[in-house]
Formats: C-alpha cells, sequence, structure tokens
C-alpha cells in the first residue's frame, strides 16, 4: 500500500483489528503438508505419510514403504553415513505428486508410499543395531510393502537382504549390487560385521545364494586375490568398471540382469552410492575414482526394476558430511525415485508390485 495506515490511537486500549489495519485479513489458499514446499513441514521422505504401525501399513495396502536404518559404526574410514537417511529424504526441490519425465508416470499417484519411520538404533553398539534393522526390515516386509532402505553404511545389507529373504520363501531372492567395493571380505582387523563384509555374511548364512549375486562397478584397489578366489567358489558373477567402459553400461546391466534370475524368483537390489564417480557423488565414505556416471546409475535402476520382481532394496554409505553440495543425497533420493518409477508402470499394467503374502512364486 502507498501509504502505511496510520491510527492517532494507537496505543489506547480500544479494541483494534490489527489484521485488517496490516492487510492480513484477506483469503488466502492453504495447502496440505504433502503439496507445501518441501523444506516445509515434516521432513519424511517426500513429505509422504509417517506410518510405523505394521496393522497400519497392511490397512493401507502400502506398496512401498521408505525405512531408515542410521547406522555407520561398522565404516572402515570415514564415517557420517548415520545422517544419510535425513539427508536422503530431504533431497529434492520438489513436492508433491512428482511427475516422471523419464518413465512418463506419477510414482506417488500410481503407487501408495509411505515413511515407514526408522529402526530403532542407538550408536555403539553394532550387534544391537543389526538385530533392530532385520526386526524392521522384516516387519515391513511381511506386511507386503517393498522396503526400500536408507543406510547407513554397507553392514546394514546383511540384516536388510536377510529379512527380505527370510519374508519371500519358499522363494529365492537373488542380490544385483553395485559397488565400487566387493564387501566380501572376512573380516574388517577382525570384525567380522564391517561394512566391508555384508556380502559374504549374506552367502554363508545361505540368506543369499553365491550363484545368485551379482556385481556391477568394481574397481580400484579392493579386494586381494584371495578374496575374488573365494567370490569365483561361492558361483559370484561380477562386473568390473572396466567392462562397463568398454561395452557400456546398458548392455552390462542386460547380463546382469538374466544372471540374478537365472534361478531365483525376485531380486534385492543394493546401492552404494560410492559406485557413482565421487566427482559426482563426494559424499561418501570410501571414494574411489573412476565411477559410473549418476545417469548410468539411475538409468540402471530403471532397466532393472522394470524387468525384475522387486523384493528390496538398499541405498547406502550416503555420508552428508562430505557432501559439500549435497550431490550424493539427490543421487540417492532420484535412485529411490527411479525404482519408485518403475515400479508405478508396472501397477499401471496391471503387473504385481507389493508381495501378497503367502503368494506363491510367480
Ligand atoms: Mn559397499
Ligand atoms: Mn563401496
Amino acid at each position: 500500500m502507498a501509504e502505511r495506515p496510520h491510527d492517532p490511537e494507537a496505543g489506547s486500549s480500544l479494541p483494534v483489528d490489527f489484521a485488517a489495519r496490516n492487510g492480513w485479513d484477506r483469503e488466502y489458499e492453504t495447502y496440505s503438508d504433502f503439496d507445501l514446499p518441501i523444506y516445509v513441514g515434516p521432513s519424511t521422505f517426500q513429505k509422504l505419510p509417517w506410518v510405523t504401525d505394521p496393522a497400519e501399513l497392511r490397512a493401507r495396502r502400502v506398496d512401498a514403504a521408505i525405512v531408515g536404518a542410521p547406522f555407520d559404526d561398522a565404516v572402515s574410514h570415514r564415517p557420517g553415513a548415520r545422517f544419510g537417511p535425513r539427508a536422503i529424504r530431504e533431497a529434492n526441490y520438489g513436492s508433491g505428486s512428482l511427475n516422471s519425465l523419464q518413465l512418463d508416470v506419477e510414482p506417488l499417484v500410481e503407487l501408495v508410499v509411505v515413511d515407514a519411520g526408522d529402526a530403532n538404533v542407538v550408536p555403539a553398539w553394532t550387534e544391537r543395531a543389526h538385530a533392530l534393522i532385520y526386526r524392521k526390515v522384516r516387519e515391513v516386509a511381511e506386511t507386503g510393502a517393498i522396503p526400500f532402505v536408507l543406510g547407513g553404511d554397507h553392514s546394514i545389507t546383511w540384516p536388510s537382504a536377510t529379512a527380505v529373504a527370510e519374508v519371500r520363501r519358499p522363494g529365492s531372492v537373488g542380490m544385483v549390487h553395485f559397488d565400487a567395493h566387493a564387501d566380501t571380505a572376512n573380516d574388517d582387523w577382525g570384525v567380522l560385521a564391517g561394512h566391508g563384509t555384508p556380502m559374504r555374511r549374506l552367502i554363508e548364512s545361505g540368506a543369499i545364494a553365491g550363484r545368485n549375486f551379482v556385481q556391477v562397478g568394481l574397481r580400484g584397489y579392493w579386494p586381494p586375490p584371495s578374496t575374488f578366489a573365494w567370490m569365483k567358489e561361492q558361483g559370484l558373477r561380477w562386473h568390473l568398471m572396466r567392462e562397463i567402459e568398454e561395452r557400456g553400461a546398458e548392455a552390462v546391466i542386460a547380463d546382469a540382469i538374466a544372471e540374478a534370475l537365472d534361478g531365483p524368483d525376485y531380486v534385492y537390489l543394493s546401492l552404494d552410492i560410492d559406485v557413482i564417480d565421487p566427482g559426482l557423488a563426494p559424499g561418501t565414505g570410501t571414494p574411489e575414482p573412476g565411477g559410473m556416471l549418476t545417469r548410468e546409475v539411475l538409468r540402471a535402476i530403471r532397466q532393472i526394476v522394470g524387468q525384475v520382481e522387486l523384493a528390496g532394496m538398499d541405498v547406502v554409505e550416503v555420508s552428508p558430511p562430505y557432501d559439500h553440495a549435497e550431490t550424493t543425497a539427490m543421487a540417492a533420493n532420484r535412485a529411490v525415485l527411479e525404482a519408485l518409477s518403475a515400479l508405478a508402470v508396472k501397477k499401471r499394467d496391471g503387473r504385481r508390485v507389493r508381495w501378497e503374502v503367502g503368494a506363491e512364486r510367480s
């Protein structure tokens, strides 16, 4: 307004309508928490409802549920991944019913997606954290929702993939594992439950068979030949970064899909964000130069989830303290959205997405 309202009686005890005086009494449209800008309101994944009660997950017939696993006491190098779930949840400027330009679908409209909250984790107690991550993921998966687990360091894949494989029995689950590292060490300086060992624990325990394990993006200087020998004995299959450079990601992923489905009914997808080049995703614990492009990884996720029956997914090793421009958390957020969008296309096409408990293998 051109002039400020001035009331000579201001300061007197007469009742004054300050809202009217200041121009604050007009009608404004208000918005639901879901449609407000992303930085306003609750900080759940894409501001989806926070639903932690399994009975409620069942009642809503949830297709996909976000689960936080904020644990990083098993790292061998840089810490910080305990802050990953919160950062991944927040790493998007968009809110409301997102529209995937890649897949021409609105994933959060087509699917029932909620944020099922975090595993009941406390610091400095690895065994307890793994037990409670196992229980949380299992509790969610048993409702039929596909768990999307946000790490956390990569050790959380041991309890998480175990829980998913157990729920899907008597069917079997294959693993597609994106990582710069194989994570198949016997131990990290004597510790069996480190973030360099989860894949060996999964295979040794029988949760996922070695021959159903496919690794993509390995590079750099680890593991040593003795560990590769063990991997070979177990029937693991792996695709080095070198192969992606030579053949292109799409051809390599097509092979990885065929290998993961060579026997198993379902696939668990584990994405160590360090498979992406640290120039693009620096916020991680053990960065290894020379990795995949973000766009290659996002395309690979669409390719895989569109073709397999997804039983669960995790995104791990996002370490916000090293993520100076939040590009790592954004890549992780989009990795989840790309998988959700691929699931949404399936649901729209009448294909199965959520797990009907007790359903026989397809
Ligand atoms: Mn890893
Ligand atoms: Mn790694």
